[in-house]
């Protein structure tokens, strides 16, 4: 009976313990990742439905491990936010994307924009400096209103003054507010019309499943009703078959995300998506 207990904790404990183990290793590598250049940015385009056109991509943030591979930013992110490292890899991110945007802009000679997601503990951090991304903006040539900053609906639900201040500073320069996820948390129709928000994502929880006569069809068709009569426009995430693409373009989505139209892919890939699915507009 020993035995057995003794085992029986062994089997409850070691998964844990190795979990725990696996993010104290990543949280040591994490800090020297960013100093080393370790951090890549795929682009995914997101597709004006009515047209077909790039309207603008969104950059996300690769972690290339030197001994664990490509590390998903699902796994780090939560990590770099737990440790405040987020700011200075938001920081990078949002360089290192409106470089490629100025980059895009000149060699193409399309007027692309770019989405860069900020996470809320950035968005609320002292360390984040409007200032200081608006100055890169100028220097790179590039108008505000290239750059949309997709942010979540936890942040809506945790706005202070601070988060106030720096929206109103980037409001000014001309960036756009994509909300992110749209669907998942808690946020009410209040809090959208506060916080001056362009763009809806609808999570791809609600794409997954689309069909005629759904349910879910029904509650995309209310969000964009609702998006449109309060001026903002509607990103549809996740969308990864031509039957989707048409329900939600009969339903008057405005753009769309997805494995259908493209996976996230390297700057140079993404050039050439760029040439071929006629960029702009
Ligand atoms: P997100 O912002 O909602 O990004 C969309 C995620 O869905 C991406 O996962 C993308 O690869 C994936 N996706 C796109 N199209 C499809 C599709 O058709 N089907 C399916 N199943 N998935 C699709 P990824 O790149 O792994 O990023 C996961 C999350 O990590 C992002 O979700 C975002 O919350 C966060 N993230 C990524 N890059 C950054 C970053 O630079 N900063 C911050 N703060 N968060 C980031
Ligand atoms: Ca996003
Ligand atoms: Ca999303
Ligand atoms: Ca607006």
């Amino acid at each position: 009976a020993k035995h057995s207990g003794r085992n029986q904790y062994r089997r409850f404990t070691a998964p844990l313990r190795d979990s725990a183990q696996k993010r104290l290793d990543l949280l040591k590598d994490l800090q020297s990742a960013l100093e080393t250049g370790q951090f890549a940015l795929q682009y995914q385009p997101i597709v004006d439905m009515q047209s077909g056109r790039v309207h603008k991509t969104e950059a996300l943030v690769r972690w290339h491990h030197p001994e664990r591979g490509l590390i998903s930013p699902g796994e780090f992110i939560p990590l770099a936010e737990d440790t405040g490292l987020i700011v200075a890899l938001g920081d990078h991110v949002f360089h290192q994307a409106a470089r490629q945007l100025a980059a895009w802009r000149d060699t193409l000679g399309t007027t692309i924009d770019i989405s860069v997601n900020v996470s809320p503990v950035q968005f609320k951090s002292d360390g984040l400096r409007p200032q200081a991304w608006m100055d890169t903006l100028r220097e790179l040539g590039l108008p505000g209103s290239a750059i949309t900053l997709e942010i979540t609906e936890r942040l809506l639900m945790e706005i202070d003054d601070q988060t106030r201040i720096r929206r109103q500073a980037f409001q000014e320069a001309g960036l756009k507010m994509a909300l992110d996820d749209f669907g998942t948390g808690y946020s009410s129709v209040s809090y959208l019309k506060s916080f001056d928000i362009d763009y809806i994502k609808i999570d791809q929880s609600f794409i997954r499943h689309l069909a005629p006569d759904s349910e879910d069809l029904a509650l995309c068709q209310a969000i964009i009703t609702m998006a449109h009569h309060l001026g903002m426009q509607v990103i549809a995430e996740g969308i990864e078959s031509q039957a989707q693409h048409e329900l939600l373009r009969a339903v008057g989505c405005d753009y769309g995300q997805g494995y259908w139209y493209s996976r996230p892919v390297d700057p140079d890939r993404c050039a050439e998506l760029l040439k071929t699915m006629q960029s702009g507009g």
